[in-house]
């Protein structure tokens, strides 16, 4: 697997020993590099670094995708969420999930295939 850089803007500005990269005689504090993070979409090895970039990046990022300028409302037709509970069970194979309408509490069942993908929605 292809190892990626954590985003942030300061990563190699935090002095830890894992940054600490090179040779002998060569060594510098280095962005860090991973198969995977745990942090925004695995872009970020810390929630500091996902910050850092935020805080360098964020308005600009806003802005290009488009700035929220009036409220957002929640009706019955964009209400839907994902949930699980665990239903007579215990354990991750006990999960029982389900779409629910925070508007009218209606609820529908969902395969674990659906729940996992983000696209699957029924909000209109
Ligand atoms: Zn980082």
């Amino acid at each position: 697997m292809a190892l990626r850089f954590c985003q942030g803007t300061s990563c190699h500005q935090y002095c830890t020993k894992d940054r600490l990269r090179g040779t002998k005689d060569n060594k510098t504090f280095q962005t860090r590099r991973r198969s995977s993070f745990y942090y925004g979409k695995s872009n970020f090895c810390s929630l500091n670094c996902q910050n850092d970039w935020f805080e360098t990046y964020g308005n600009r990022a806003i802005d290009h995708f488009g700035r929220l300028t009036e409220a957002k409302h929640l009706t019955e037709e964009n209400a839907w969420v994902k949930d699980y509970d665990w239903r007579g069970g215990y354990g991750d194979s006990d999960r029982f999930y389900f779409f629910v309408n925070k508007i009218t509490k209606e609820q529908r069942p969902l395969t674990e295939e659906q729940y996992r993908n983000d696209n699957y929605t029924l909000n209109e």
